[in-house]
């Protein structure tokens, strides 16, 4: 077809709102590692005792109930799951077990260098515990110590990693080398990424694996694990009484590890706003992936603001996520963020737009996942009540695979009343960075989004922002 000028047209034709089938609404990780109607252990009934009682069956509570088990193999040592054991996050994450370098300018801006380092370099032990605890107790878990990426796929977005990659330097830690588009090219197989920068001391593993070796390694302990108990209250008292529908349990110390779900707890309430993540894996495609060149176990972040994560898996699929979905006013959320077709089907398109020869790849699972995220984006730990026999630990801001472990020696070293590096490390106690209280904290919030994806379109069409978005999009919790 020509113009009346003689030039060639493209016809105009009518573009249907693209379709795309988002395949199951379940995590992968859940449906692979505990089926579909896994029914978990029954719930807590009648009165019980324990010497300590953890609330939350994910990472952090798992990790702390071995970390009891390991210091007194005698204790007593209870749990109680809204659910079942990783039905939170630890079932529905990337699977990064990344060390905590990333965040050395946070950090150190917020406990002092000292402080930075110390917990840089437990985070790398953290690694290696991990993966170590995969290889002897749930070995399908495969973890794979292929590094990770941080690596920019549009020009506004190049470089911000440098100020991290400087501070290393500066401090004689450096972890990160250079790759050029070509290089990344080569590790993922995928030419829109313009730049970025590697560290190999990472590892990506089947988050629901783990967190089914941890609960079976935990039952296996003598750990009491009871599911299908959602915690009611905590009743300030020495012991504290841990309430559910069907049972109560009183300890003399309770460890609450119920990330998200403790927005509303007077200790996090208004430290911490919870995300929605938005998650998909493809099926299996382990021949499309060895044409491209992506065998490996590399993760890559995407530097964008509002992360984006890709990964493949041990079965050849790549999952691939999106943070910033949605907002939950006042924290609560329920099981909103279970699922999200609409920030689903946008992820998905995300997707393409990162491995376009893959477009025509079938989506086998989707679902959403909520991120407990601070201002910072540095998680905190205190003790609460009258008798200061509730510790808690929470804002890992999506950086929790590996932390967890950490995040496990400190809760169980503060419900031991023990003195040492853990019980006494820069994230417990700190001054509270609080986010503004509602409404404001979910207007304002809602604000920021818009202007995060408003930048992120200005960026993406090579366009400059204006002054009042970009101002606006920094003020959004740094991941
Ligand atoms: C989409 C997504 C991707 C991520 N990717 C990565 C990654 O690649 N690398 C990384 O390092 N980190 C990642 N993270 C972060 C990491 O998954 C979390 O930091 C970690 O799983 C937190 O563990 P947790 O035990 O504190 O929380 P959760 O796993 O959320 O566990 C809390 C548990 O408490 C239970 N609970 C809640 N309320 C109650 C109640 N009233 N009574 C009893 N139980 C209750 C919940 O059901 C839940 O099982 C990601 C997070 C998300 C959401």
């Amino acid at each position: 077809m020509a113009s009346p000028n003689g030039q060639a047209v493209t016809p105009l034709t009518l573009r249907a709102p693209s379709v795309i089938d988002l395949g199951k609404r379940r995590p992968l990780w859940l449906d692979q590692a505990f089926g579909d109607d896994f029914p978990g252990n029954a719930p807590l009934s009648g009165n019980h005792k324990a010497d300590v009682v953890i609330v939350g069956g994910g990472y952090v509570g798992l990790w702390t109930a071995l970390e009891l088990k390991r210091l007194q193999p005698s204790l007593d040592v209870a749990l109680v799951e809204r659910k079942t054991c990783g039905s939170g996050a630890s079932g529905r994450n990337a699977g990064f077990a990344m060390p905590w370098w990333l965040k050395i300018l946070t950090l150190e801006e917020v406990l002092g260098r000292e402080e930075a380092l110390k917990l840089c370099i437990a985070s790398e032990d953290a690694v290696a515990q991990v993966i170590s605890f995969c290889e002897t107790h749930c070995p399908e878990a495969q973890p794979r110590k292929d590094g990770w990426m941080w690596a920019a796929s549009t020009p506004a977005h190049v470089g911000r990693w440098e100020a991290t990659v400087r501070k290393l330097e500066e401090l004689g830690k450096q972890r990160f080398t250079l790759l050029g588009a070509k290089e990344i090219q080569e590790r993922i197989g995928t030419n829109t990424h313009l730049s970025g920068v590697y560290d190999p001391n990472a590892a990506t593993l089947h988050p629901g694996y783990l967190v089914r070796g941890l609960r079976r390694r935990a039952i296996e302990l003598g750990v009491r694990v009871y599911e299908n108990s959602p915690m009611l209250e905590i009743r300030d008292a020495n012991p504290a009484v841990v309430v559910t529908k069907n049972g109560t349990i009183s300890a003399p110390q309770v460890v609450l590890a119920n990330n998200a779900w403790s927005a509303n707890h007077p200790a996090v309430k208004g430290r911490i706003v919870v995300i929605a993540a938005d998650l998909l894996a493809t099926s299996p495609i382990p021949q499309r992936l060895a044409q491209l060149g992506w065998t490996n176990g590399t993760g890559v972040i995407n530097a964008r603001q509002r992360i984006q994560v890709y990964r493949t898996t041990p079965d050849g699929r790549i999952y691939f996520g999106r943070g910033g979905g949605g907002l939950a006013f006042g924290g609560w959320f329920g099981d909103r963020y279970d699922s999200s077709p609409k920030h689903s089907r946008e992820t998905a398109e995300a997707f393409q737009k990162i491995f376009p020869m893959l477009a025509d790849v079938k989506i086998s699972h989707n679902w959403t996942a909520p991120i407990d995220m601070t201002p910072t984006g540095l998680p905190f730990f205190g003790r609460f009540g009258k008798y200061k026999n509730v510790s808690y630990g929470v804002g890992w801001s999506g950086y929790g695979v590996a932390l967890s472990h950490i995040g496990g020696r400190i809760l169980s070293s503060m419900a031991l009343e023990l003195k040492n590096e853990w019980s006494e490390c820069g994230l417990v106690d700190r001054p509270a960075e609080k986010f503004p209280p509602e409404p404001f904290r979910y207007l304002g919030g809602k604000l920021v989004q818009a202007a995060v994806t408003a930048k992120e379109k200005s960026d993406d069409s090579q366009k400059k922002p204006t002054k009042f978005v970009s101002l606006l999009s920094r003020l959004a919790p740094k991941h």
